[in-house]
């Protein structure tokens, strides 16, 4: 799924009491793995639009992506916040929705989605998430989503 969808399900699902933190941890995922190694080829003048080859994606990015897409972890991390601050473990609900998102819609072929990392590199060989079998319904469901949380917001502005 793209950054932008995957940010906006976490502001419309889990963005009632803190939106900005649900939005960053929707993106989160992405950011640490694509998102850095954007950045860098941005900065060292390597940049070029569309999905890169995965022959030019260095190491750590797959390594970065298959800790941030583990739903182990993102499950333990936000279970340990839940005990401390249960307003940030609801924004940060958005981890573990990403990953959820990511493990039917990923193939084989482009970063597939290991939720069981590092126990287990076990991945389901979904559809892509650019087919629009899958892109037509996401879109809707983001507009849906988005604008049932932003009239909520509109709505608590106003009581
Ligand atoms: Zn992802």
């Amino acid at each position: 799924m793209d950054i932008i969808s995957h940010s906006l399900w976490g502001y419309g699902l889990f963005g009632r009491t803190r939106p900005w933190l649900a939005l960053g941890f929707g993106a989160m995922p992405d950011l640490v793995s694509f998102g850095a190694f954007a950045l860098i080829r941005v900065v060292t003048n390597n940049y070029s639009p569309g999905k890169p080859p995965l022959e030019i994606i260095p190491g750590w990015c797959f390594f970065l992506y298959d800790l941030s897409h583990s739903l182990l972890i993102a499950s333990l991390l936000t279970t340990l916040v839940w005990r401390w601050k249960k307003s940030v473990a609801v924004a940060m609900l958005a981890w573990p929705f990403h990953i959820l998102l990511d493990i039917p819609f990923h193939t084989r072929y482009y970063f597939p989605t290991k939720l069981f990392y590092p126990l287990s590199n076990w991945f389901f060989d979904g559809i892509a998430w650019s087919q629009p079998v899958v892109w037509f319904p996401n879109i809707a469901g983001v507009l849906l989503i988005t604008t049932y949380r932003l009239c909520q917001r509109r709505r608590g502005k106003t009581e």
